[in-house]
């Protein structure tokens, strides 16, 4: 039999990293078996359906890469796709249920729902239903339902007990005494996540469903309905939960965003998916690095653990900038265009990306980096006046630096006219090249120095180097008073 899995997302929210996670291994589980990965969007709480989040979610899903068989947008043999679109299969169902006396009919009032509640959290009794209709009397029943009073079925949980069996975690055992007489089928026909996952599964013949830990208590009630419909139940398997570093269930708390945030933040896809692997599976041989088709060869679902995986920012920050210095400078010059400035063309863009592709983590970070190919340094900050020196002999020696500059090229042979010129005047070399950094590109922390010149162009150079000249020069003439160029402390490169 083929393997099929399927992510069955609510379109109540945005897609988090749990949810990511969940898609990841779904996807990665299907390919590695050659069978199909579904997507069916569980839309049947209509007072939470939010159609944003549908398309964050679907945007989520494509911008990883997991582009899914069947499901919305490319249909598939099991369409609809969507729970709201198939309410007569749920209805079937929950009809044959009653038939066979495994669910019932509930009239109970919301407000005779509520003091059962409010009784039973004040004897610090678990709220569930008390089985008030389980056995209404047959001609009363029909009597209510023709006269079309609205009523809920609800599950009849038998007594005795519920194996669950998972994958990951073997034979579980639950008590029947703890499970709820879940509402299947609402008032208003729609049916409940539980009545209509466990007929999708099985209309869309789904052999494996792979979901979060938090499901497994509604497993057993699951695995109940399989047996009542006379189903064969797929194969569970329930992922561990993702845990923020203190422990606590992985939220906002946490600093962890939504996944589309993560792509704003200039993470890459492949990033994602890489990091997101690990949370929860590991391939057992040290390897850490992995593209999505290098992930498809090495996963086994055998291979998940079942303790909780904890999120790591500071790893996902290393495994972005290791995805980073991966790419072919093209690519990575494609993926930076929506995170730099408009002014800085495709041409400079790709010229400069070489000199990002080493020095940022996320992709966002080489804004601030290659702005200054666009835009002067007009203020100049102070450093252009080396420790120990003063403002003249700052002039003198940009002046002479500046000769280099226009004399040729970057090259080598630049670089060891300017470290002479930086001896000459018992500059430290460092210093010499720190004063130019802040003259040429505005900012201590840059990209290389003679590289960027180079791609800024000698006129542009001379330019910003006349600019700083005459801001040092002016101050040396000028009142005693003039603040001195550098602070004391900042000297030193
Ligand atoms: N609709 C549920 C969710 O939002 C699906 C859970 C499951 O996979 O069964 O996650």
């Amino acid at each position: 039999m083929p393997v099929r899995d399927r992510y069955a997302p609510s379109p109540t929210g945005a897609l988090h990293l749990g949810g990511a996670r969940t898609v990841l291994f779904n996807y990665l589980f299907a390919r590695k078996m050659r069978g199909q990965f579904v997507l069916r969007i569980e839309d049947t709480d209509q007072k939470r359906y939010d159609p944003e989040s549908l398309a964050s979610i679907l945007e989520g899903i494509r911008w990883l890469g997991l582009q899914w068989d069947e499901g919305p947008e490319v249909g598939g043999p099991y369409a609809p796709y969507f729970q709201s679109e198939r309410l007569s299969l749920y209805q079937a169902a929950a009809q044959r249920l009653v038939e066979a006396g495994h669910a019932y009919y509930c009239f109970c009032t919301p407000k005779r729902l509520e003091a059962l509640r409010k009784e039973q959290e004040r004897a610090h009794l678990p709220t569930r239903y008390d089985g008030h209709c389980r056995n209404l009397d047959p001609s009363e029943l029909k009597q209510r339902l023709a006269a079309g009073e609205p009523g809920v079925v609800r599950m009849r949980i038998p007594d005795g007990k519920t194996v669950v069996d998972d994958l990951l975690r073997g034979r579980l055992e639950f008590d029947n005494s703890t499970l709820d007489d879940q509402v299947l089928l609402k008032s208003d026909g729609f049916p409940t996540y539980h009545l209509a996952a466990t007929v999708d599964d099985h209309e869309m013949a789904m052999t494996h469903v792979i979901r979060g830990e938090e499901w497994l208590p509604s497993t057993p009630k699951h695995v109940l309905l399989y047996q009542m419909l006379g189903w064969d139940p797929p194969t569970f398997v329930h992922l561990p939960l993702v845990l923020g570093p203190d422990r606590a269930k992985l939220s906002k708390r946490h600093g962890a965003a939504s996944l589309l945030e993560y792509r704003e933040m200039g993470y890459l896809p492949e990033a994602m998916n890489n990091f997101l692997a690990f949370l929860g599976w590991s391939p057992g041989t040290g390897e850490e690095l992995f593209d999505l088709d290098g992930l498809v060869r090495a996963f086994e679902l055998e291979k998940v653990q079942s303790s909780p995986a904890v999120f790591d920012q500071a790893k996902l920050d290393s495994v972005n900038a290791e995805h980073i210095r991966r790419l072919a400078p093209g690519e990575l010059s494609r993926r930076l265009r929506p995170f730099v400035p408009d002014e800085i063309g495709d041409d400079l863009l790709a010229q400069a990306t070489p000199l990002v592709q080493t020095r940022i983590t996320k992709l966002a970070e080489a804004a601030d980096l290659v702005r200054f190919f666009v835009e002067r340094p007009y203020d100049y900050p102070e450093g252009l006046v080396s420790k120990g020196s003063d403002a003249a002999e700052a002039a003198a020696v940009l002046e002479e630096a500046r000769a280099v500059f226009a004399a040729g090229e970057p090259g080598p042979g630049l670089e060891a006219a300017l470290r002479q010129v930086a001896e000459k005047h018992g500059w430290k070399a460092g210093d010499l090249f720190m004063a130019l950094r802040v003259a040429i590109i505005g900012s201590r922390q840059s990209l290389p120095l003679l590289e960027s010149s180079s791609i800024l162009g000698q006129d542009e150079v001379l330019a910003r180097l006349d600019a700083a000249i005459a801001t040092v020069a002016g101050s040396t003439g000028a009142a005693a008073s003039q603040k001195p160029a550098i602070a004391e402390d900042e000297a030193s490169p």
